[in-house]
């Protein structure tokens, strides 16, 4: 395999590349194929950007025939046909069934970019600076973002430029399961020596995604509404990873009946790992001037046509949810036995997670490596997450068929066995 001018080349930043080594020729749905003509099961998933599975041929026709009919590519905020469709589709198919109401805001196309809008947006609506965020929370690496994400190596990456706005508060479970981090929280909004300054917005994943997979309980969120309402604080969702389905409903917060008054989807918006982003806002939140937050790719019209055909392929219904929360008790089963035969090997380890998004906690990261690394020897790409990279984390696609899955989940059996032996 030719890799000499990738590694010559490429700037030292590139991280995926060092884990699997390889060069990547095709793919379909759960299966990478290499250039030597290796295949792969994907448990990566472009980071939970292929939820719908690579090339998945339902909504590649759409993008096919929207190229050949010279649809608009490029169209700045235009107004095309295929945003008017995008917008249809979502308020049909997935506000108005779940009694939602929301404004949408295409900023530029990466999660981070959805993110430093949401949270400059509830900066002006507010007038207030401060956002609270959580340990462990991961929420992008440009400036305003990574304000708000807690992992040391991306925040020490500034070249010394001191990131500011925001304030970290302990995440459900933080210290430990019987302290509710919430009461933290509230005591600090009531007290005037507290040192906190209220904040305009909370900004929370409910699953926590690169932080390892930490699970907030439904319970905890509801609070977390109900504070943020008794204080005039915004609720921002960064439902960039566990969004679109991944956690078994097509937004993460619905398991808690919460209603956030900003979301932030990416990643598998488009349907197709094209790059996407939008961010949805409270109609009367929506304060922004025209033109006061700009940028040249607003929103991408051919992943407005995939996105749209996402939608109408996977979420007519309440059948791929049911399915991917089948799924996911599968994998849950899996990774308690996994878990269970690593414990009977002296290493604390434990499952968690909601749905298709799922994690094994095996108390460092340098074992993490060593069965990530070994799985992929045996052909699954899965990647690791958490503070030290200690979870085994699995965010296949949520279209993976049976057979892939269980053999995904026997190769990553085998390969724990193998590394921990
Ligand atoms: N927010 C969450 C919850 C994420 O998981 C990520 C990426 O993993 C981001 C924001 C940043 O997205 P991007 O890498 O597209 O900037």
């Amino acid at each position: 395999m030719q890799t000499q001018i990738l590694e010559r080349m490429e700037s030292e930043v590139r991280t995926y590349s060092r884990s699997f080594p390889v060069v990547f020729t095709k793919a379909l749905n759960a299966r990478l194929t290499d250039e030597d003509g290796r295949e792969y099961i994907d448990f990566l998933a472009g980071a939970g950007t292929l939820n719908y599975g690579h090339n998945n041929p339902k909504i590649k026709q759409a993008l096919l025939d929207y190229l050949a009919s010279d649809g608009i590519v490029h169209g700045l905020d235009f107004w095309t046909a295929a945003k008017r469709d995008y917008l249809e589709t979502l308020e049909e198919l997935i506000l108005k069934p779940r009694g939602l109401e929301y404004k949408v805001h295409f900023p530029g196309p990466t999660g981070t970019n959805a993110v430093e809008a949401a949270i400059r947006l509830a900066r002006v609506a507010k007038g207030r600076h401060n956002i609270v965020t959580f340990t462990n929370g991961f929420h992008g690496v440009t400036m305003g973002a990574l304000a708000t994400t807690g992992n040391r190596k991306f925040r020490e990456a500034t070249g010394g430029i001191p990131t500011q706005g925001a304030a970290f508060l302990p995440y459900d479970g933080y210290l430990g399961e019987h302290t509710d981090t919430l009461d933290y929280f509230e005591k600090l909004l009531g007290d005037k020596s507290g040192g906190l300054d209220v904040p305009a917005a909370v900004l929370v994943e409910t699953v926590q995604g690169e932080g390892g997979i930490n699970v907030s309980g439904l319970e905890w969120l509801q609070r977390l509404e109900g504070i943020c309402r008794a204080h005039d604080i915004l609720l921002i969702v960064d439902d960039i990873q566990a969004g679109c389905g991944r956690t078994g409903k097509f937004f993460s917060f619905e398991h808690a009946g919460v209603t956030p008054d900003i979301v932030t989807n990416s990643k598998s918006l488009s349907g197709y790992g094209l790059p996407f982003a939008h961010v949805l806002i409270r109609p009367e939140l929506d304060k922004w001037k025209p033109g006061q937050y700009n940028g040249t790719f607003r929103g991408f019209n051919l992943a407005f046509t995939t996105a749209a055909a996402t939608l109408r392929h996977y979420w007519s219904d309440d059948s791929f949810e049911r399915d991917v929360q089948r799924k996911g008790r599968v994998v849950a089963d899996r990774f308690q036995k996994i878990a269970a035969w690593i414990g009977e090997q002296g290493i604390e380890a434990s499952e968690r997670g909601r749905g298709l998004m799922r994690g094994i906690d095996v108390g460092n990261g340098e074992i993490a490596d060593k069965i990530t690394a070994k799985a992929f020897e045996n052909g699954l790409v899965i990647e690791t997450s958490g503070q030290d990279g200690e979870v085994v984390k699995c965010l296949c696609p949520l279209t993976i068929t049976d057979e892939d899955l269980l053999e995904g989940l026997d190769i990553l059996e085998a390969s724990v066995k193998q590394a921990l032996r």
